[in-house]
């Protein structure tokens, strides 16, 4: 089993665009619903519950009929726009039939840059969740061209986790997490070396998901320099949250760095610097 540093009360789960929309771009209901259920029994069990959730580009695409991902940047944001109503829709239908609200949070890497945006955000996801509500956050891809450009809301996943001082970041993915060159999951990291950044390859399923290995691994770095550990693992696996949060071995597992926490102005300035430098991902 594993043990974490300090008990898992607050977790974040970031679910990229594979996760909520098949190849046909229709969105994945039953597995959504299948999440919706664990979530709710993580709450019943006193554990709060934030999603970073991509998907509005691809549900958008969907709605339109489309097979081939535009290109331009405008149309893109199009898309979100339009798929990011229909994300919403869904994921309150199914949190309403486990007897949960969803709140929708759109953030854009400015809002991270700059402290008072940054405490504004803060305070309006704590007292979202004071209200056992869960908060459903996407990038702004409406005005904000980051993540669409970069990556499927990985950093964004990391960011967030930071923000809300969170117990441990959850990345679903459409692989059982990071391989070694024998095609074997590791299964605990404790320092990422150059040879871990070289089992991060691309992306395989570029018309989806974005960023692929190398995305994920740069939110890891973000979030374990932030004392949150980190785990990586398949979305589809049976009950995965649950088993994750007592301690089941699954996935891959990157261990917090031990550095006391950062707090106050320094803590914004570790998220900042990564806002900065984010042009040179
Ligand atoms: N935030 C985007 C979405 O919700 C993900 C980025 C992308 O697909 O490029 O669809």
């Amino acid at each position: 089993m594993r043990t974490f540093e300090r008990p898992i009360k607050r977790i974040v789960v970031k679910l990229g665009t594979s996760q909520i929309v098949d190849n046909r771009l229709r969105a994945k209901t039953t597995e959504l619903r299948r999440l919706a259920a664990q979530v709710a029994q993580l709450r019943a069990r006193g554990i709060e519950v934030i999603l970073v959730s991509s998907g509005a580009i691809g549900l958008g695409m969907g709605e339109l009929n489309e097979k081939k991902r535009p290109t331009d940047m405008a149309a893109l944001q199009a898309r979100a726009a339009i798929g990011q109503a229909l994300l919403m829709r869904l994921y309150c239908e199914l949190f309403k039939k486990v007897s949960l609200k969803c709140a929708q949070v759109l953030l854009t890497w400015d809002d991270f840059g700059n402290r008072a945006r940054f405490l504004n955000a803060r305070h309006t996801l704590e007292a979202i969740l004071k209200k056992r509500v869960v908060p459903i956050i996407n990038e702004n891809d409406t005005t904000s061209t980051e993540e669409i450009k970069f990556g499927d809301n990985d950093k964004l996943s990391a960011l967030v986790a930071a923000l809300l001082h969170a117990d441990l970041l959850v990345i679903l993915s459409d692989v059982e997490g990071l391989y070694d060159a024998n095609q074997k999951v590791f299964e605990e990291i404790a320092e990422i070396t150059a040879e871990i950044e070289g089992a991060a390859g691309g992306t395989k399923n570029a018309r989806l998901a974005r960023g692929g290995m190398k995305a994920k691994i740069d939110a890891v770095k973000i979030a374990t320099h932030a004392r949150i550990p980190c785990i990586i693992t398949a979305g589809k696996t049976d009950n995965v949250l649950s088993r994750l949060v007592k301690g089941e071995r699954l996935g891959t597992y990157f261990i917090e760095k031990k550095e006391k926490l950062l707090d106050g102005d320094s803590e914004h300035e570790f998220i900042r610097s990564h806002f900065q430098n984010r042009a040179g991902r």
